[in-house]
């Protein structure tokens, strides 16, 4: 099969299983022009689906570089209302996205955090009727991956450009479980059922909180709010489509306690934040939120991230993954959230998905808030698996049941 026709499977993987686009559906892509080829097959690809229309975000990394490079923190902070009407107009015409990231890793070194944190934070309060319409799964979304050359050359330094390209594509693809003679629609759904099973468990044990132990250091409680939900997989947004948010994934996820959180926990992977990476670091937390933190680089971009908002210090997603996982085994340091966060364990600062609280999906921010779940205008997931991590879930009548075992789920 040449390469061609596997990224048009991959294309069409991407609209079917990832955002599931129905007949008539409004469509955005939002792409970078480092990865213009896929962009141009999904947008095929979805209106072979029976897309209404697909418009297509483009961005551009270097632009967007140049940017904070020359232009004001004031001028960054402003967002022009038609880019506001803009999501406002797809809202409305119950559009789905699929989002293609090909981060740069390392790209926006040396900028200045000032300026990143006030053009980000602007754009994130400008845009949140926006992210709870998503996070709030009322129309379908998907992000899926695609190379870029200077992030190839980073996951595979002693390649050429070429090979190195080749070689990322192959591991997103293997990870998405798009192969050559498969058929992936069908692998997905055997997926999806085994992600269910997993689900199911934790739902029945309905731990109270859960303890995290490994080598490193990391010791950690973390509480579960009350009513939590286990998801993972493919979800069904609030019109009743079903889709998978992100290509590929491993995790098991639900809702930590805002203010349940003790301990101490080790990062075991680099988080990409904002173009800059951010190694060997630890977080502290007391009743929720961090008070301790250190980094052996980019301890600068950890603060500014920290430091977004009041939700920014606490934690919304807890999610479980066995060391023993295909992209884990790949043993590929792919620098991107997508792919490392389905590889480990991970925790996320910021905001909470409702829909990991029975009913949250129709809940109010304050009932929310009430249910002990975590508002923040961020959602970073960073990663802390490793082979001999140790989890003990508590029940909530005191009862302990080992969860992982060096590395792996045992239940
Ligand atoms: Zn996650
Ligand atoms: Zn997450």
């Amino acid at each position: 099969m040449a390469k061609i026709e596997v990224l048009e499977k991959y294309a069409k993987h991407v609209v079917e299983v990832g955002a599931n686009v129905q007949k008539g559906q409004f469509v955005s892509v939002s792409s970078s022009t480092e990865t213009k080829e896929i962009a141009r097959l999904i947008v095929k690809a979805a209106y072979n689906a029976g897309a209404k229309r697909v418009e297509v975000q483009w961005s551009d990394n270097y632009v967007a570089r140049s940017s904070y490079d020359s232009m004001s923190i004031e001028a960054l902070e402003e967002i022009p209302e038609w880019s506001i009407e803009k999501a406002k107009y797809f809202i409305k015409e119950n559009g789905c996205i699929i989002n293609i990231t090909s981060p740069i890793p390392g790209l926006n070194a040396g900028v200045d955090p000032k300026k990143m944190q006030a053009s980000g934070v602007a754009r994130m309060r400008a845009f949140k009727f926006y992210q709870d319409h998503m996070m709030g799964n009322h129309a379908q979304w998907t992000v899926v991956a695609a190379p870029n050359s200077v992030w190839a050359k980073k996951v595979f330094p002693d390649l050429n450009e070429g090979e190195a390209i080749e070689a990322l594509w192959d591991a997103i693809l293997q990870a998405s479980r798009v192969t050559e003679t498969n058929d992936p629609i069908e692998e997905w759904a055997k997926h999806n059922k085994s992600m269910l099973a997993h689900n199911k468990v934790l739902n029945d044990y309905n731990f109270d909180t859960l303890h995290f132990t490994n080598s490193l250091g990391t010791d950690l409680h973390v509480k579960l709010v009350e009513n939590h939900i286990w998801a993972g997989g493919g979800e069904d947004s609030s019109k009743g489509v079903y889709f998978n948010p992100n290509i590929p994934t491993e995790e098991n996820f639900t809702m930590p306690h805002k203010y349940g959180v003790n301990g101490k926990v080790v990062s075991t992977k680099p988080l990409n934040y904002q173009g800059n990476l951010i190694e060997d670091f630890w977080l502290e937390f007391k009743d929720g939120k961090v008070v301790d933190f250190d980094a052996g680089k980019n301890k600068e971009t950890l603060n500014s991230l920290l430091e977004t908002d009041e939700g920014s210090k606490y934690l919304g997603e807890v999610a479980l993954i066995s060391y023993d996982s295909p992209i884990s085994n790949s043993g590929i340091l792919f620098l991107n959230t997508l792919f490392d966060e389905n590889a480990s364990c991970h925790l996320a600062l910021g905001r909470a998905y409702p829909m990991n609280v029975v009913g949250g999906t129709t809940m109010t921010e304050e009932e929310l808030k009430k249910a002990n779940s975590n508002q923040s205008m961020v959602h970073v997931d960073f990663m802390f698996g490793n082979e001999d991590m140790q989890i003990e879930g508590t029940l909530k009548d005191g009862k302990k049941v080992t969860i992982f075992k060096d590395g792996d789920f045992v239940i």
